[in-house]
């Protein structure tokens, strides 16, 4: 397949805001791709080299790549530079400066193959040479692409592909090219990517064997699982009520989300919420695990969380954030900032797969499982029926140190749901109790431009929410208050790699910001109560046609939620239950508030 051809579908990505264009558009492109070629094809997609869990990275930066396009178009390095300046996109520079070229003789077009292997070998390069090594390979890819193919090998090296095709729309179109497209067949497809992560290996299997392979697709250690998320309730009671009958309560940690996997021989990986590696950041759960773990391999889940050595007492969730993206100094903060891991779940056991197990076997699996020590230790739990006990469970919670409890079902349906939302799992936590409103996390897409104090800074910054069915991101809140100066300081930094020229496609709102951004940074913030806003786009129409939900007096409470992918943050249809249990609240007669 010629990589003309892929590009040509990209541009017509990009230029239409229809899901079911969009779908259409795909599936005819993973029909026509060679089985052999497709994991690739899914990877560069989604400006990837292999899955996200094992953190590729390509190791090529602005000044290498405008060096990259200066010697393939036999021009300066200023001259890139100037020109991109004016256009604010490497990629469009690449792409004039490469249609500005008369060719001698035509150069042998790229193939996808050549161009996927090419990028692997630039991310493989180590070394000495390695920057003069992705240099020559990335100027020999430019020198034989074409205009479009320049800008879109620029913006793929870049990390800025910004056709905004994400998960769930690429599993509706493999549904569609290699199945029946019905919501079944979707759903088989969805549960095998769930398991492995692996979105280019599942389109693999799928397209060589058809849908009956992703039946038989297992937990595999070293892979990441994705994370089952909870749902939350108002109050207690509403929580306990949903359970129909006993359930088990657990403290909820504030911490990392954890999932350990021990391999047979010991190795251990470690994933965060995002599954993203972080084994690096704690040696010290590497080295205790594999002793803790009584029957290998085993995949687990817990929440990291710092605690007192001398105490054993829980601290406060902000003294983790400082060893994350930290791999000097661990020592030090090793004894400074010890941690322990609190396990809640159990994936798989030896050759048992117990994640289909109901929850009840799985926590007893777990507690055989586990020999507890300072650094792994079980979450605590208890099992109750009535509201009494539950209510004294969570104040002996928050006493501890927990920011709540999780209320956790134990029906024989209580298996462990990977990368899916339920009401299996209730979060209910302090503020809750305090009659404060949750937090929500919102994906940064735009900034405003300061004034007075904040003259020559940023001075808002528009927040989206996410909407899984239509892949897009809306906007609900523009927020500018709650940033103390070195917050607002790290903004621009923390946004440059999001940064650009136009609304990009997969972004929603009815205000025109002064910078726009590509969702990548979540924060988290808090606000009155929500409300329908003509100007905001978050479920559109939900409610009242014309409106969105929008959240009054928006917070941002200073923590960057780094942990969460912007897919992650909280979703629309999230707001529109948020929004209708606050109605309910507040009508008169419910007797709820
Ligand atoms: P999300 O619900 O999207 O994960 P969030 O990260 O804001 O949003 P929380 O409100 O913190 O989630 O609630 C769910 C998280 O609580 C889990 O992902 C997990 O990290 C944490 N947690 C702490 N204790 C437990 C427990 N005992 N069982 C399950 N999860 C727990």
């Amino acid at each position: 397949m010629r990589y003309r051809d892929l590009v040509e579908v990209y541009e017509r990505l990009e230029a239409t805001r229809q899901h079911s264009e969009v779908r259409t558009l795909l599936s005819e492109l993973f029909r026509a791709t060679p089985p052999q070629l497709l994991p690739s094809l899914l990877y560069l997609s989604q400006g990837l080299l292999r899955p996200e869990f094992e953190g590729i990275e390509l190791g090529v930066g602005e000044a290498l790549a405008r060096k990259a396009i200066a010697q393939a178009a036999g021009v300066e390095d200023g001259q890139v530079r100037r020109e991109s300046t004016v256009s604010g996109d490497l990629g469009v520079t690449a792409e004039r400066l490469r249609s500005g070229q008369r060719r001698l003789e035509p150069l042998e077009p790229l193939e996808v193959e050549e161009v996927y292997a090419e990028l692997r070998a630039i991310a493989a390069s180590r070394g000495d040479g390695a920057q003069e090594e992705r240099l020559r390979r990335l100027t020999g890819l430019l020198v034989r692409a074409g205009p479009v193919e320049a800008r879109y090998l620029i913006r793929f090296v870049l990390g800025s592909l910004r056709i905004g095709i994400r998960e769930m729309t690429l599993l509706d179109a493999l549904a569609h090219a290699f199945a029946d497209g019905s919501k079944a067949a979707r759903a088989r497809i969805e549960r095998a990517f769930n398991l492995c992560s692996d979105l280019g290996w599942v389109a693999g299997e799928l397209s060589r064997h058809g849908l009956e392979a992703m039946d038989s697709v297992t937990i595999q250690v070293g892979r990441p699982v994705r994370p089952m998320l909870a749902e939350r309730a108002r109050s207690l009671p509403e929580a306990l009520k949903r359970m129909h009958g006993p359930a088990a309560l657990e403290y909820k940690y504030d911490g990392l989300r954890v999932q350990a996997h021990v391999a047979d021989d010991g190795t251990v990986r470690l994933f965060s919420r995002r599954l993203e590696r972080i084994d690096a950041q704690f040696p010290d759960l590497v080295a205790t695990l594999p002793a803790a773990v009584r029957r290998r391999p085993a995949v687990l889940e817990g929440e990291c969380v710092p605690v007192d050595p001398d105490t054993d007492e829980i601290r406060p969730f902000q003294e983790i954030s400082r060893r994350r993206g930290r791999i000097y100094e661990l020592d030090r903060l090793q004894s400074e900032v010890p941690v322990c891991l609190f396990l809640f779940d159990v994936l798989l056991e030896g050759t048992d797969l117990t994640l289909d197990r109901p929850f009840p076997e799985r926590r007893s699996r777990l507690e055989g499982l586990i020999a507890p020590g300072p650094s792994v230790r079980l979450a605590e739990q208890r099992r109750v029926e009535a509201l009494g006990p539950a209510e004294e469970f969570f104040d002996l919670a928050l006493s501890e140190g927990a920011e709540g409890v999780m209320v956790k079902s134990l029906a024989p349906e209580s298996q462990y749901r990977a990368g899916a939302r339920g009401f299996w799992w209730i979060k209910y936590k302090r503020e809750y109790a305090e009659g404060l409103s949750d937090s929500l996390d919102g994906v940064v897409i735009g900034a405003f431009h300061g004034r007075g104090r904040r003259a020559g800074r940023f001075g808002a910054f528009l927040l989206a929410s996410y909407n899984p069915e239509k892949d897009r991101f809306e906007s609900f809140c523009k927020v500018g208050t709650g940033f103390d100066d070195a917050a607002l300081a790290e903004m621009p930094g923390r946004l440059a790699p999001w940064s650009c020229a136009d609304r990009p496609p997969m972004v929603d709102t009815g205000l025109a910001p002064d910078r726009w951004f590509r969702p990548g940074l979540v924060l988290e913030v808090r606000g009155a109560e929500l409300t329908l806003s003509p100007i905001h786009r978050a479920d559109f129409g939900a409610i009242r046609p014309g409106s969105g939900f929008a959240l009054r007096f928006p917070r941002f409470t200073g923590r960057f939620r780094d942990e969460k992918a912007p897919t992650d943050a909280t979703s629309s249809t999230e707001l529109r239950r948020m929004y209708r249990q606050q109605v309910r609240q507040s009508a008169p007669g419910t007797g709820g508030g």
